[in-house]
Parts: structure tokens; sequence; C-alpha cells
């Protein structure tokens, strides 16, 4: 860098921490990190679209994930067919309930709420209209709770415990397993056309 940059035009990669100087993209443009590709500066309007239609998509498939039979299991003639929702109340009562708590919380109560933080974000900036009441905490929240929406975690969990039941009884996976599936990718997806710096550079613009 030649001549020092104020710091608000500064932009951080948020993998690598390579510096870069940020500057104003046209509609059909988008910044990636020199060191290791990663997307700094995404296009407002579209990418704020993008990520309100996927983060309702993921709030639907999440409500069918729940309440869906997740996976039904047959052995000497019974079978039995259960949804996420009914085996964590299965442990509502004594002293496991605070495990049906954490269940619900972890899987659904989490995500559900970050998804409707990003919406409320973005819903007005998408409309060119100023950031409503409280947007930066709302963002704020979001972020900090991705790390603890483990969708992807659950998958690999039941994953491994079908293997080990498959022996002892056939097991069919449910409408809600794959709902699941979609969910994780339409998260990544999201995750791909959301911007950090472009969304607080939005909120921050009144
Ligand atoms: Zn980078």
């Amino acid at each position: 860098m030649s001549s020092p940059a104020p710091l608000d035009q500064l932009i951080a990669c948020p993998s690598c921490d390579a510096l870069h100087r940020s500057a104003r993209l046209g509609e059909s443009e988008r910044a990636a990190c020199a060191r290791c590709g990663t997307l700094l500066i995404t296009p407002r309007a579209r990418s704020f679209l993008h990520v309100i239609a996927l983060a309702f998509t993921a709030m639907i498939l999440m409500i069918a994930a729940i309440f869906f039979p997740f996976l039904k299991i047959s052995a000497q003639g019974f079978s039995h067919a259960s949804s996420v929702f009914e085996v964590a109340m299965a442990f509502s009562e004594g002293f496991l309930a605070p495990l049906a708590f954490a269940v619900l919380m972890l899987i659904v109560g989490l995500p559900i709420l970050r998804f409707g933080a990003l919406i409320y974000v973005l819903w007005p900036l998408a409309n060119a209209r100023p950031a409503w009441p409280h947007a930066a905490q709302a963002f704020r929240l979001a972020e900090e709770l991705e790390p603890w929406s483990m969708a992807e975690i659950f998958i690999i969990g039941t994953a491994v415990a079908l293997v080990k039941i498959g022996g002892l009884a056939s097991v069919s996976l449910g409408p809600a397993f794959w709902a699941f599936c979609a969910l994780i990718i339409v998260t990544a997806l999201k995750n791909a056309f959301l911007s950090q710096w472009t969304i607080w550079d939005a909120i921050g613009r009144k």
C-alpha cells in the first residue's frame, strides 16, 4: 500500500485477514480476496434478495424437518416413525427436560431466530429503504449465532447412529431427513451470497 488509507475504507478478508481498499462496485460486479478468494463485496440489492429468498426457504424447510417423520424403524413386523419434535418431546418430562429444551433450541430455535434476524435486516435494504430500527443489533445477533446453528452436526450424528442400528432393524429415512439435507445446501448457498461488509455498509448508510 503506497499511502495510508482511512480505516473506514479498508476491508479485511474474514478468512485470511488480508487488508484491501474498499471500492464502490457496479450492479453486476463483486469483489473477492486477492489472496484466498473469499467473497468480500457483493452487488447490493440483488444479493440481498437472494439471501432473503434463501432464508425464507430455509425456514420452511426447517418446519418440514421438525414435524415430518424423520425416520422409520421396522423390526420383527413392528414399525415406528418419529419426527424430531416427537423425539424431543419424549424427553420433556423429569430430569431429561433440559435435554429436550437444548435439542429444540440448538437444532430448531437458533437457526429460525437467525434466519428471522437476517430477513428483518435485509428486507428494507433490498427495497432500497433505510434500515429498520435495531438492524445493527439484529445482524450482530445473526452473526454471533452462526457457530451455534448445528443442522450439519445433527445430520452427521444421525448418519452415524443409522449405520450402527442398521444391523438390528431396517431403517428408512423420512421426508424430514431430506428436508434437513436441503436445509444444509440452502444454508451454504446463503453464505455464498452473503457479504458481511456489504450488509454493514448498507446498515450504516441511512
Ligand atoms: Zn482472504
